[in-house]
């Protein structure tokens, strides 16, 4: 689970930061060792208790531990521990941060955008569809009815109404109700998922932005899954087509602590045109804006913010450049082929019946069964025998209609079904499928 090279790595770099404040009078913080000591081996003991996130026999949620990069780079950071608020609490990784944005902006063909990092994708989305009701007070958000449950509640926060958009077999918003939603004259942002959390599937983002210009609509794309699978060379037609137009939309939230390697508290949210970062002026009376460049305070819902964040995510974008070529694209790319192929052995499989084909590296799959009922039951079944030989799934609850598109010999006797569903976000995934087969065969066969 831990390669011990991270350890020396940490020291090393350690020991060089320390070096910078070399001129002030000796002063090392003590503390009482043995009670640390004592309490640290009884966390220990109680972080035992995890499912195994690292292992490629976790094919589950979308969740892994960061990049050794960026747990060494954060760590690094706390023992100054920065506040990204002001430039005073971070001078040197706040600079940092504006770089990170530079290069995610960079991304999606932007050259100056307003963006920051963020606790996470929730609050990058609050900032996006908060700006979006300054810009277009009282009217309508409408996304996906598979985008991400948050939409819903910051639109109830922010007390802008909001409506869910039907969605297709493929799990995608149906144009022809964006299209009638428009209609009624009061909808001011469409949320277009650029890979949803359930099935990964990636709105049209085609046909959204033509939709959008055709009625004067805002878009704003939620990518804090998917946000940067367009590196790849390998995705299908449709996503391809998607993430070819994600520079016309007007702001993006990704996550760097989905798919950037990043811990978690490293959201992203960016828009296109930077003059909307008058929205967040304010006056404090606590922050001593020292200097005429930008603090980052000054453009953010969140006061205080871990400078961690910043100094982790630049150190792994320096080592993994966003470029088209490089190595985190064609560790992504793993990813979408092993989804392809885990699709296809669950097609060839008798017991399961995966959903729509995967655009991303989710696969969502059914047990086989006389009914849409029965097909749940076996689900959770499925699921929990494999935990105990050792595969780690995760569960969905799909709307019968979609599943029984792909199953169509079962009965509907229920109105939603239990899915198994895995994220394949670990490069090595793809070689575990043999293994990640044969353990879901003898879970379904027991
Ligand atoms: C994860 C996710 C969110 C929420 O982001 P958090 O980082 O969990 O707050 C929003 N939208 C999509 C599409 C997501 O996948």
């Amino acid at each position: 689970m831990i390669n011990p090279a991270e350890l020396d790595l940490l020291r090393d770099a350690l020991a060089t930061m320390a070096r910078g404040y070399s001129a002030l009078p000796e002063f090392t913080p003590d503390f009482d060792q043995p009670a640390v000591a004592a309490v640290l081996q009884t966390v220990a003991e109680r972080m035992q208790d995890n499912y195994p996130y690292y292992h490629p026999q976790y094919a589950g949620q979308m969740l892994k531990p960061p990049h050794a990069i960026a747990r060494i780079a954060y760590a690094m950071s706390l023992w100054v521990n920065p506040n990204n608020h002001a430039l005073d609490g971070s001078r040197a990784s706040s600079p940092l941060e504006k770089e990170c944005i530079v290069e995610l902006g960079a991304m999606y063909g932007w050259d100056n955008p307003l963006g920051h990092l963020t606790g996470g994708g929730t609050m990058a989305n609050l900032e996006a569809l908060w700006i979006a009701g300054r810009l277009r007070p009282g009217k309508r958000i409408i996304a996906s009815a598979q985008a991400h449950y948050t939409h819903q509640r910051i639109s109830d926060v922010l007390g802008l109404p909001f409506a869910p958009v039907a969605v297709d077999d493929a799990g995608r918003m149906r144009l022809a109700a964006i299209e009638s939603l428009l209609q009624q004259g009061d909808v001011g942002t469409i949320v277009a998922t650029i890979g949803n959390t359930g099935f990964g599937a990636v709105d049209s983002l085609p046909a959204i932005l033509d939709l959008a210009q055709a009625y004067g609509v805002r878009v704003h794309a939620d990518a804090a899954y998917g946000g940067y699978f367009g590196l790849c060379d390998n995705l299908g037609p449709a996503a391809r087509a998607a993430y070819d137009r994600l520079n016309e939309v007007d702001s993006i939230v990704v996550d760097p602590h989905k798919h950037g390697l990043q811990p978690y508290g490293c959201g992203c949210v960016l828009f296109r045109d930077a003059t909307v970062g008058r929205f967040y002026k304010h006056d404090s009376p606590f922050t001593y804006f020292s200097s005429a460049e930008l603090h980052l305070g000054e453009i953010s819902l969140e006061c205080s913010r871990p400078g961690a964040s910043a100094v982790a995510l630049w150190a792994t974008q320096q080592l993994f450049p966003l470029t088209r070529d490089g190595q985190f694209a064609g560790w992504l790319g793993q990813g979408l082929d092993a989804a392809q192929e885990f699709w296809q052995r669950l097609s060839a499989s008798a017991r399961f019946q995966p959903l729509m084909r995967p655009e991303l590296d989710i696969v969502v799959y059914a047990v086989v069964a006389a009914s849409t009922s029965a097909a749940s039951t076996a689900a959770r079944e499925v699921f929990a025998r494999a935990a105990d030989a050792g595969l780690h799934l995760a569960m969905m609850e799909v709307p019968a209609t979609i599943v029984a598109a792909y199953l169509p010999s079962a009965t509907v006797d229920s109105r939603s079904v239990t899915c198994l569903r895995s994220v394949l976000m670990k490069p090595e995934h793809g070689d575990w499928l043999d293994r990640i087969m044969q353990l879901l065969e003898a879970s379904a066969a027991a």
